[in-house]
């Protein structure tokens, strides 16, 4: 059979279904998945030499297989002895053991073993006694001496060892033709990068340091490159497709935002203006806008939703959780809803409208199918939901504008879809608007969403309380006396934990089960204190939510959960717990629930540990005023692990490395831009063109 890098594993190796549920769990199903299987580290292992090279006298390590093993009990000298034979490419040496009668359980012929000993010499004939020996799983990469040894990702069942063998192996087994490059030439030597076969082989079995480095530099620049490739032809692409056309009357948004309790900052204008201006144009608009928490997104949102509807066209609004869709829907209701701009809710457990027929001023609840409709016959002008909207049946008379708020990623195929199915009669792309508040490094951004043009709202609206960081070396007493103050004055807390429930092997971390017991019975008996986590269903958390909001709940002890964009101006006070376990953004972001109100605002972060490094990481975090600061703080100093959400992002390790260097990344846009205005479909690299498939196939798997 021809072996290339897209054969299975288990159609090239004999595996045990342990093995086989272990590599499934590494991911690795191809070669090609056990080729990018990237070494955690290398260590230098010692000077293998060949049994041919010995010198009498040195001592030696050598590799090979086990033959003709022996033992021999001398009763009369009560000598214990034991015999081999090593076999390696360059000849046959004898070893002997004296007094280790272990040695006959632990060795059998055909063992492969490293040995380590001094070379002596008897009648002419070299033997090694009593070496150490390790039994090995395969032979270090022949052809050169001193080397590096690869350690590996592990899973049980399947070690560093086993990975390294089999490596090895499909190396041996591989189809030369495998081996074409996808990277074009002019490219490899543009940049000084090893061929893709060379960088493989200097992974796993390099010589020395240097070669790694240039290896990784390939395989994360081809990272890199690929995915700037697949998103700059998606941008193409939509670029050639049509959408409606929002008219963008000045004297209409003039109105809308006197109405408002506040001026839009400079900042918001622009942006808006720039939001409003994509609409007016008949190609789709794709933007990104990323804003810190509190900056003020959502009435951006709102005000293009209001001119939208003010065209008679729909616009659809997506958020990721129930609670947040309901937050939003309220803030559009109050901002924009009126009897001739009706407003939908969508999520999974309930419909609803408004403005109520019968309550007026407020929203009601109404059956599904009502809401379909209304949706169908354009009464409706503005659907807010989570992902409900797009599994549901609906149809919209004219969806002209999709935002959706912290998805990440929703790639042109789903827009049109999501437009395609649902609009009835027109098959325009509708304009999609993302937002986010997770503080995205710039070259991160470029790479992943390098389709969207970015939108930057970089100033916090004016009148904001302060909010006062502290760090807390243990004993934190200063910060229940502070809670307890606060609630007295009629606030609210939040306590972030690091984990759900109390873990034997991790004392020392708090658990949310844990901390809620101890508030509510001794520590603040008297107020209301509540549990949130990911383990509770989707109406608990909101019901616990509704609670917290209407100041029920005076405490919520919970997890990182309510990172995400709520809303609670009276909450005033947050200790997170294992602050070290955090990365600077996300405590970034938990330190923004709190501080949206009128009143001065505190967070304390608490650490055990007392390094140098975490320190200087809460330092940062108390300097600091913007989240993406944080974010580039924290990808160079700590690595993309990090990163708040990253394994969202559908890059590697290896890649994310790559994302440290803003030059790489700039190359490789530019290399890919060329690639693509030269010709569009890369008839030139049709290797390139079957990778590029390949990839946006398991892309669009996180989508
Ligand atoms: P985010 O960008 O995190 O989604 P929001 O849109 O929820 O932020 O806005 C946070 C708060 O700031 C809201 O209460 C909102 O009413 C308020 N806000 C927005 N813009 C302004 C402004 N220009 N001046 C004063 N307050 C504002
Ligand atoms: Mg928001």
């Amino acid at each position: 059979m021809t072996v290339t890098l897209e054969t299975k594993l288990e159609d090239i190796f004999r595996l045990k279904d342990f093995q086989k549920a272990a590599l499934r769990k590494l991911c690795l199903i191809t070669i090609e998945d056990l080729l990018r299987h990237i070494p955690t580290r290398h260590t230098e292992h010692a000077n293998v030499s060949s049994i041919a090279s010995l010198v009498v006298g040195a001592s030696a390590t050598l590799e090979g297989k086990i033959a003709k093993i022996d033992f021999e009990k001398t009763w009369k000298k009560r000598l214990n002895i034991a015999r081999a034979e090593l076999i390696d490419d360059t000849g046959k040496l004898s070893l002997v053991w004296f007094h280790q009668p272990y040695i006959a359980r632990m060795l059998h012929d055909d063992d492969l073993v490293r040995i380590h000993g001094k070379v002596g010499e008897k009648n002419g004939k070299r033997f090694i006694a009593n070496p150490t020996y390790e039994k090995i799983s395969g032979l270090s990469w022949r052809g050169t001496d001193a080397g590096l040894e690869a350690t590996y990702p592990e899973t049980r069942g399947i070690s560093s060892r086993w990975l390294s063998y089999h490596i090895a192996k499909t190396f041996t087994l591989i189809n030369i033709d495998a081996w074409i490059d996808s990277l074009p030439p002019y490219i490899l030597e543009k940049y000084h990068l090893p061929s893709l076969q060379q960088s493989f082989r200097a992974i796993h079995f390099p010589k020395n340091e240097r070669e790694i480095e240039a290896a990784r530099k390939r395989l994360a620049f081809e990272e890199i490159f690929y995915i700037q490739l697949i998103r700059m032809r998606e941008r193409m692409t939509l670029e050639e497709k049509t959408s409606l056309r929002i008219t963008y009357d000045k004297k209409i948004l003039k109105e809308f935002l006197s109405r408002l309790p506040f001026t839009l900052t400079k900042t918001q204008s622009t942006i808006l203006a720039t939001i409003l201006e994509d609409l007016s144009r008949a190609t789709p608009m794709a933007r990104l806008l990323e804003g810190d928490v509190g900056s003020g997104k959502t009435i951006i949102a709102a005000a293009a939703a209001y001119m939208t509807a003010h065209s008679e066209y729909q616009s659809a609004y997506m958020s990721p959780t129930e609670i947040l869709a309901r937050q939003h829907f309220e803030t559009f209701c109050r901002y924009i809803g009126s009897e001739s701009c009706k407003i939908g809710l969508l999520v999974s457990s309930e419909a609803r409208v408004y403005p109520s027929k019968v309550a007026w001023g407020s929203s009601a609840h109404i059956p599904k199918s009502q809401l379909l409709r209304w949706l169908a016959s354009g009464e409706i002008k503005i659907l807010i939901g989570t992902h409900a909207l797009l599994s549901e049946k609906i149809v919209f008379k004219k969806l002209a504008s999709i935002v959706v708020d912290e998805q990440h990623r929703f790639g042109i195929s789903q827009r049109s879809r999501l437009a395609h199915s649902k609009s009835a009669g027109h098959n325009l792309v509708p304009h999609f608007l993302s937002m986010t508040a997770t503080p995205i490094p710039r070259t991160l951004a470029l790479t992943i969403f390098g389709d969207l043009d970015l939108a930057v709202l970089d100033e916090t609206p004016p009148g904001k309380a302060l909010t006062m960081t502290e760090i807390l070396i243990r004993p934190k007493e200063r910060a229940w006396n502070h809670i307890r103050k606060e609630l007295n004055a009629g606030r609210q807390a939040f306590i972030i934990c690091p984990r759900i429930e109390h873990d034997e092997e991790k004392t020392e971390q708090k658990s949310v089960k844990e901390e809620y017991e101890k508030i509510s019975r001794s520590l603040l008996p008297e107020y209301k204190a509540a549990m949130l986590h990911g383990k509770m269903t989707s109406r608990e958390k909101e019901k616990i939510m509704n609670e917290f909001r209407d100041n029920k709940i005076k405490i919520l002890v919970s997890t990182s959960l309510v990172e995400v964009g709520i809303d609670i101006p009276n909450a005033t006070i947050m200790v997170v717990e294992g602050a070290e376990r955090f990365g600077l953004a996300q405590l970034h972001q938990l330190r923004g629930r709190i501080g949206r109100g009128a009143h001065t605002s505190y967070f304390y972060a608490v650490t055990d540990s007392s390094s140098h490094s975490t320190r200087a990481r809460l330092k940062a975090l108390k300097e600091a005023r913007n989240g993406f600061e944080l974010a580039e703080y924290d990808l160079q100093l700590r690595g993309p692990g990090e990163l708040v959400g990253r394994n969202q992002w559908g890059i590697s390790d290896l890649g994310m490395e790559a994302l440290k260097n803003i030059k790489m990344v700039e190359a490789a846009r530019t290399e890919a831009r060329n690639m693509l205005t030269e010709n569009r479909e890369l008839q030139n690299y049709p290797r390139l063109q079957q990778k590029l498939l390949a990839i946006n196939r398991s892309l669009y798997h996180f989508e």
